[in-house]
């Protein structure tokens, strides 16, 4: 399959692997763009409820089909509770909505992020929603040789980081959050012969190790409705 699908199953692996499957039931889609995770998050098990944030409103209004049950979903084909609510949002900031999520997801996001922006990352993230599982995937530059590339491989990239400049960052943000543990996985083999380079986006998964108690509300009275709600769809 192409590379961005091969993101979606890598994401769901995981998700659908153990300790996880057993823990997961809230997931955040941060970046959530063309809404494309989902048909692959809600055939996972015990998901029950997904949250999908993007700052382009336009872009997720465009896409509704993409989270519209399926004609065989509604006759009751599908046998668990399952929603999903569609927020305008930015990622610099958490929203009330979101806390007790179990996993956040962030595919292809930080790399459209300016400094400024990617700086709240962690804090909303780690600080605010201490999800159990953090997932965050990037282009690995060091693949960039097999491209003929000018300058990144999209427009819009204000960055696209080797492994070891991903590593870096995250290994920062650990040693701020240090509840959490993170490794390293490929996505996206190139061709023989170049093995070096690794895969084509490498992602990085955030571990709870700690799982605080549920009445651990500590930090989460500070946080505000900051997100619009554009829809919530209910299989
Ligand atoms: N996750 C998508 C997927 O796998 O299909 C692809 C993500 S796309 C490359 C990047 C998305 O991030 C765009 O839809 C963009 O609107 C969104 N975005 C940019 N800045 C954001 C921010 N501060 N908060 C939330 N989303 C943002």
């Amino acid at each position: 399959p192409p590379v961005y699908i091969q993101r979606y199953l890598a994401v769901s692996k995981i998700l659908k692997s153990e300790p996880w499957k057993h823990r997961i039931s809230k997931v955040v889609d941060f970046g959530c763009a063309e809404l494309k995770l989902f048909k692959y998050l809600k055939q996972i098990e015990n998901i029950n409820h997904v949250s999908a944030v993007d700052i382009d409103e336009q872009l997720i209004l465009r896409n509704l089909h993409e989270v519209k049950p399926l004609l065989f979903e509604h006759i009751g084909g599908f046998n668990k509770r399952l929603s999903i609510d569609l927020f305008c949002g930015s990622i610099a900031e958490p929203d009330e909505r979101l806390i007790g999520v179990d996993a956040v997801i962030c595919i292809e996001l930080i790399e459209h992020l300016y400094d400024d922006v990617l700086n709240l990352v962690p804090t909303t993230v780690f600080k605010y929603l201490k999800p159990k599982l953090a997932i965050f995937t990037t282009p690995n530059a060091d693949f960039n040789v097999l491209f003929d590339l000018k300058t990144f491989r999209h427009d819009d990239h204000k960055f696209e980081w080797t492994r070891a400049e991903f590593e870096n960052w995250c290994m920062d943000v650990i040693s701020k959050y240090p509840n959490y543990n993170v490794s390293f996985e490929g996505i996206g083999e190139g061709p023989e012969g170049t093995e070096h380079l690794g895969c084509c986006s490498q992602m990085a998964i955030f571990a709870l190790k700690n799982p605080p108690l549920p009445n651990d509300l500590s930090c989460d009275r500070t946080v505000a409705q900051s997100y619009k709600l554009l829809q919530t769809i209910e299989y």
